[in-house]
């Protein structure tokens, strides 16, 4: 049995999964850890992990390669600027250093939205699509986007394709820790809504209902920010699917309806007609490892066949 593991590695949690090499990647192993922190405790907690998947595979099981997608900047295989991991000094080689732990499976390291875009993928074929181009939004406590252009990953000249979080939404905006003053994301995501809301994205919109006019502020500009943000991606790159995931946009259908409707107002124009965003737009079914799945799937990116290319 030829295996592939997978681990999305976020600021608490290190989730981890083994799935079969071939289509359609069945899950064999599934585990999740604490992560630790700093370039030592991140290496350890991959190491744990792979060492917790390996050990309870069948006898017979080899595993092909290893795949980790991480919340940073990830540049000619050095991961940088992953502040929710205590990376933010000198670049460090996880893929190098879990590889070498582990008696030198391949191993591959990525951004982790531009790997829960593979993972993505693999649940659009599951569905039966057959596209080759993909955009998956992921609105968590930031929005940052992962590109899947012609079939493959677009990774970018510096790794920071999809990285929409910091466009300017609004110049007269508040401050943003990056320096700047109203970034999409203070709006548009888990975080945005945080800093100016007590509750969850539910009760903002029982909220707003009632006539809560602070709610129903807060509200507008998260749908309006992420409409824009699927616009954006929509006309950028003309993805014939803009896939959104995350915590903020599987809280409460009363969201992605309004996203939608937003979307739908923009095709009152010919342009908006011909563009058709609304219809390109899919939502993720909350829970689906779309993180740790593209992870595993990465080694098979680095190979000559790419499964998603039959
Ligand atoms: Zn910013």
């Amino acid at each position: 049995m030829k295996l592939r593991l997978g681990l999305d590695i976020g600021g608490t949690t290190v989730h981890g999964i083994a799935v079969t090499a071939e289509e359609p990647h069945d899950l064999v192993r599934e585990a999740t850890h604490p992560t630790r922190k700093g370039a030592e405790g991140v290496v350890g907690s991959a190491l744990d992990m792979v060492a917790a998947l390996r050990s309870g595979l069948p006898a017979d099981a080899e595993v092909l390669s290893i795949g980790l997608g991480v919340p940073g900047i990830v540049h000619a295989g050095a991961v940088t600027h992953a502040i929710n991991l205590g990376l933010d000094g000198d670049p460090l080689d996880l893929a190098g250093a879990v590889s070498a732990g582990a008696d030198g499976i391949p191993t591959a390291v990525e951004n982790d939205v531009k790997a829960a875009t593979l993972g993505g993928l693999q649940w659009l074929r599951d569905q039966g699509s057959d596209i080759d181009d993909l955009a998956l939004l992921n609105v968590g406590t930031g929005i940052a986007a992962g590109l899947l252009l012609d079939g493959r990953l677009r990774h970018g000249s510096r790794g920071m394709a999809g990285e929409i979080g910091h466009l300017v939404h609004d110049p007269t905006g508040p401050l943003c820790p990056c320096g700047r003053r109203g970034c999409l994301e203070l709006y548009a995501s888990g975080s945005g809504v945080r800093r100016q809301w007590a509750g969850t994205a539910a009760e903002l919109f029982e909220a707003a209902d009632s006539g809560n006019l602070d709610a129903a502020r807060i509200r507008d500009e998260l749908t309006s920010g992420i409409a824009q943000a699927i616009s954006l991606l929509a006309y950028s790159v003309d993805v014939s699917c803009v896939l959104v995931t995350g915590g903020v946009v599987s809280a409460t259908p009363a969201l992605r309806n309004a996203i939608l409707a937003e979307l739908r107002n923009a095709e009152s124009t010919s342009l908006g007609r011909l563009a058709g965003i609304a219809e390109r737009v899919r939502w993720l079914p909350a829970g689906h490892p779309a993180g740790a799945l593209g992870a595993a799937l990465l080694g098979a990116e680095d190979e000559e066949v790419r499964p998603w290319r039959s």
